[in-house]
């Protein structure tokens, strides 16, 4: 295993600094796998989830996991906003612009047009590539695999995470300059994973992924032995376009719930209250007008009328 240099660059009135990046296994030809997190700086549980992926192959192929055997080369990068997440930015802190919005790249360009095309030179001749994010401050999403417009070898590997829900969406015609874009044209399969939220590190996410992620290596036969896990399976459910239901709020006040992300709900259930914030008096109990799988809820109390609740996936 090898930490290489993603790229080198320079400040005006501080030392140089690096992006860097995990090149583990053996073979002379491309990865197998490229994983990539901390696009956005204030997104840990992928930068978490990852640099301890990266520990544990290199366990591997230092023969530490018995009868684990990586069979072919996998290439992490845990930190790509490396200034953002010392910080704890989303954005690029020198001039706060969003690296996944700088796909394709450029590689005579400015630092994060730098950046995109050098993750890009990296993570595209891969044939499984895997994106981490989590949701914003405000919103905690389940952990799940993400699709935009997949075709149907990717429906398929998507489920072999193990992750309880797969959500297909479309692709953001507006959006176009995200990583996920830049990699279609590469041809392979391309992932989301999604789980938890911005600003903080939610453990149990963090577990749940980095088993999702073995189990993915071990099912497409990058890892080789006997299963890591020892956690029962639970059932994926696959949610297409149109099977997502948001519930917006339509008053303002505190936004109270003790709902866990990943639990089923019926139709009228409650999903938490609004209260006032002077009086404490309640204005609102909030019910799902649908069954589905929580898939995201609310965290941030302060709620404006507009703002998104909860989303549930509807079978
Ligand atoms: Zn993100």
């Amino acid at each position: 295993m090898a930490q290489r240099i993603l790229l080198h660059m320079t400040a005006p009135l501080r030392e140089d600094f690096d992006i860097s990046y995990h090149d583990i296994g053996e073979g002379f030809g491309p990865p197998r796998m490229a994983l990539v997190a901390g696009l956005h700086g204030n997104e840990l549980n992928g930068v978490f989830v990852l640099s301890r992926l990266a520990a544990f192959l290199t366990g591997v192929t230092r023969g530490l996991q018995p009868g684990l055997q990586l069979c072919h080369r996998v290439v992490i990068i845990p930190a790509v906003n490396i200034l953002g997440l010392n910080t704890c930015q989303r954005h690029w802190p020198f001039d706060n612009t969003d690296i996944n919005r700088m796909f394709p790249g450029y590689a005579a360009g400015e630092t994060t047009q730098r950046i995109a095309h050098a993750v890009l030179e990296v993570t595209g001749p891969a044939q499984y590539r895997i994106d981490l994010h989590s949701a914003h401050l405000d919103f905690e999403e389940l952990s799940h695999v993400r699709l935009y417009d997949p075709n149907e070898p990717e429906r398929d590997l998507s489920r072999l995470f193990g992750l309880p829900a797969v959500i297909e969406r479309r692709t953001n015609s507006v959006f176009t300059t995200t990583i996920g874009h830049a990699w279609k044209t590469y041809g392979g399969a391309n992932f989301v994973l999604r789980a938890g939220y911005a600003g903080n590190l939610q453990l149990s996410h963090c577990e749940r992924l980095f088993q999702a992620l073995v189990a993915f290596l071990q099912r497409t036969g990058i890892l080789l032995g006997p299963p890591v896990s020892q956690e029962p399976e639970e059932d994926v459910h696959y949610f297409t376009v149109g099977q997502t239901t948001r519930l917006v709020a339509d008053l303002a006040g505190l936004f109270i719930s003790n709902l866990e992300v990943g639990r089923w709900v019926q139709a009228g259930d409650r999903i938490g209250h609004v209260y006032d914030g002077f009086d404490g008096e309640q204005r609102a109990e909030i019910k799902t007008p649908v069954s589905g799988l929580l898939s995201g809820i609310r965290r941030q109390p302060l709620l404006f009328e507009g703002d998104l609740i909860a989303r549930i996936q509807t079978r």
